[in-house]
């Protein structure tokens, strides 16, 4: 088998295609071929150093496959079956262990690419717009880098939930998939400033109820003069770098802040089945239109990240055996 792995934190350079030998899956583990990794931008803060992990270390949380061999004492899944799975460090290969309880059966009307893109991207938006401020109709939201893997499915869901939707991207293409994803209103934030730009659209100085930041330290502050009082800003990633320290005087006019990982939203296998059937379900009815931006070869992990961290995706991107 192959896999990616570093053994010291840096830029794309540090990632290593290597072969070894396949993995013998422990008790309550299954073993998968891995049909699709998915590349997201946490895999970059590991590979970084923003977030630490011990090291030699593989890299990737999520991917699909079918398993190959159960280890002992596997009641959940058997040889054959079609599953996907996050949080299982070291997904950037081509078979994989993977504990039973972070595994969820693909059901047979969804592709296991299609399955692999939502699970850490499609979960996020999920409980995103359903969980940290459940939406509801005629509230207003504005979700960052809306063309991206975490935002064009948000736009999709916050909509499904009667919201009104903003949403900032970076060039007229990205401008073109978040309007097809359903944005109500899409500004180009290197162009302009997007706070003026929103108030200028709203006609009121504080028109959000919540704002959905992945991108951090250049849009935190813009996003927080936007919220109404008692509104809330989940910050929820770093792609422009991590938020500098705020004040609590900066959450006047009463607003909430919070800091939200998927991993606490997924807390329990029957947690996180309950998100992925309802997100399965969606695509398997045609419902969610799951964007696969881009597919690179294994072997070139690096480009993959260059290409994520250089703004120049779209929508999910896949590493493939
Ligand atoms: P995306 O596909 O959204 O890619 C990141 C996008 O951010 C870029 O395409 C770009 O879009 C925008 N961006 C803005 N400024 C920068 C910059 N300086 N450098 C690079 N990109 C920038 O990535 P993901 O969907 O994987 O993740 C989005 C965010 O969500 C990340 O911060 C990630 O860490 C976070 N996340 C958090 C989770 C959680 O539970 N807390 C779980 C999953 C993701 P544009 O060109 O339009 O500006």
């Amino acid at each position: 088998m192959h896999r990616i792995e570093f053994t010291a934190t840096g830029g794309s350079d540090v990632l290593a295609h290597v072969e070894t030998d396949d993995p013998v899956p422990a008790s309550g583990e299954a073993l998968v071929d891995v049909a699709a990794a998915g590349v997201n931008f946490i895999d970059t803060y590991h590979r970084s150093g923003l977030y630490a992990v011990p090291l030699p270390s593989g890299l990737g949380l999520e991917g699909a496959g079918v398993v190959a061999a159960v280890g002992p004492d596997v009641t959940e899944v058997a040889v054959g079956d079609r599953v996907a799975w996050t949080g299982a460090m070291g997904s950037y290969s081509t078979r994989h262990t993977i504990a039973e309880g972070a595994l969820v059966r693909v059901p047979d009307g969804v592709e296991l690419d299609l399955a692999a893109a939502v699970m850490l991207q499609g979960l996020t938006a999920h409980y995103l717009a359903s969980s940290t401020w459940p939406l509801e109709p005629g509230q207003r939201c504005l979700v960052h880098a809306g063309a991206g893997g975490v935002g064009l499915l948000l736009i999709q869901m916050a909509k499904r939930r009667g919201a009104e939707v903003f949403t900032t991207v970076g060039t007229q293409d990205k401008a073109d998939l978040a309007r097809s994803a359903g944005a109500d209103h899409v500004v180009m934030y290197r162009e302009v400033d997007f706070a003026e730009t929103i108030r200028g659209i709203a006609g009121v100085e504080r028109p959000l109820d919540v704002v959905y930041d992945g991108v951090g330290a250049t849009t935190f502050d813009g996003g927080l003069s936007l919220l109404r009082p008692r509104g809330l800003m989940a910050t929820f990633g770093n792609a422009s770098g991590p938020v500098p320290p705020v004040s609590p005087l900066q959450l006047m006019p009463s607003l909430f802040l919070t800091r939200p990982t998927l991993f606490d939203y997924i807390q329990t296998p029957a947690e996180l089945r309950r998100r992925t059937d309802e997100i399965f379900g969606w695509i398997a009815d045609g419902e969610l239109d799951v964007r696969i931006g881009a597919r690179f070869p294994l072997a070139d992990a690096a480009a993959a990240h260059d290409a994520l961290e250089g703004r120049r995706t779209t929508g999910k991107v896949l590493l493939v055996p």
